[in-house]
């Protein structure tokens, strides 16, 4: 892939893009999160995310992996509640897999040591209305996308992206079994989960800063899944 400064300049554009949008989306997560919770989470991620942007920004020294390492130890510092942990958590232990840099196979082994951590940490399985939610669509898709339909990794991530809105909307109907919104039992049903929300925002922006960086254009078709394309009519001739 691209050479180490230009890693490097992508992940602080990406900490930086991710730190504006969720500051524009502060009030609305904290919105959701105060329907089924205690109404902190757009400003504990917007102040996160901005500690870690900043925490990044100047440096011109270290390696990809250690710049996305020392934004999961900032959020793990600076963001209080559930999601400090599982994002920061997360994010700092998933750092292992970049040893070689971001190619787009190890940004699959990250994307799936990033699931399990946040699963690991937060005992939450699909279906609990969490943010796994987004995220378990997004990492198959993208893994799938890439492994086995060897797609380009811009196309890989925009039908990951895409996948984690289905799973933010997935979440609307369910219980919540986790986290504070499960202290409502029933009552959660029909909200749609401020977390699973964040991490498909967070999507989005990596999705227009790998544009930036990477070759090719998004694919307009992304959002369609990665089904085989031959008809059974096709498969027979
Ligand atoms: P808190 O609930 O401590 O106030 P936040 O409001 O920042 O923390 O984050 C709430 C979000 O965290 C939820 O919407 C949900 O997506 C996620 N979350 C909470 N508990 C868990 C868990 N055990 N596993 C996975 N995600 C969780
Ligand atoms: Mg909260």
């Amino acid at each position: 892939m691209v050479d180490e400064a230009t890693q490097r300049e992508a992940i602080r554009a990406a900490a930086e893009a991710v730190a504006d949008r969720l500051e524009d989306e502060k009030t609305h997560l904290t919105d959701l999160d105060s329907a089924i919770g205690d109404a902190d989470h757009g400003s504990n991620l917007a102040r996160g995310f901005r500690a870690a942007a900043d925490a990044v920004v100047d440096d011109d020294e270290s390696t990809p992996q250690e710049l996305v390492k020392t934004i999961g130890v900032t959020l793990i510092s600076e963001v209080g509640g559930a999601s400090g942990p599982l994002y920061g958590g997360s994010i700092m232990s998933a750092s292992a897999t970049l040893d070689d840099g971001l190619t787009a196979e190890s940004s699959v082994a990250f994307a799936e040591a990033y699931l399990e951590k946040v699963k690991d940490r937060g005992d939450a399985q699909l279906g609990a209305k969490t943010m796994v939610d987004a995220l378990t669509p997004a990492v198959h898709t993208f893994k799938k996308s890439i492994e086995v339909d060897e797609l380009p990794p811009l196309t890989a991530l925009a039908k990951a992206t895409a996948a984690a809105e289905r799973g933010v909307e997935y979440t609307v109907p369910l219980r919540a079994q986790k986290g504070r919104a499960s202290f409502l039992g029933w009552r959660s049903v029909g909200h749609q989960d401020p977390g699973a929300t964040s991490t498909w925002f967070i999507m989005q922006e990596l999705l227009d800063v790998a544009d930036d960086y990477l070759d090719g254009e998004v694919d307009v078709d992304a959002s369609s899944p990665t089904i085989p394309e031959e008809t059974p009519d096709e498969e027979e001739s």
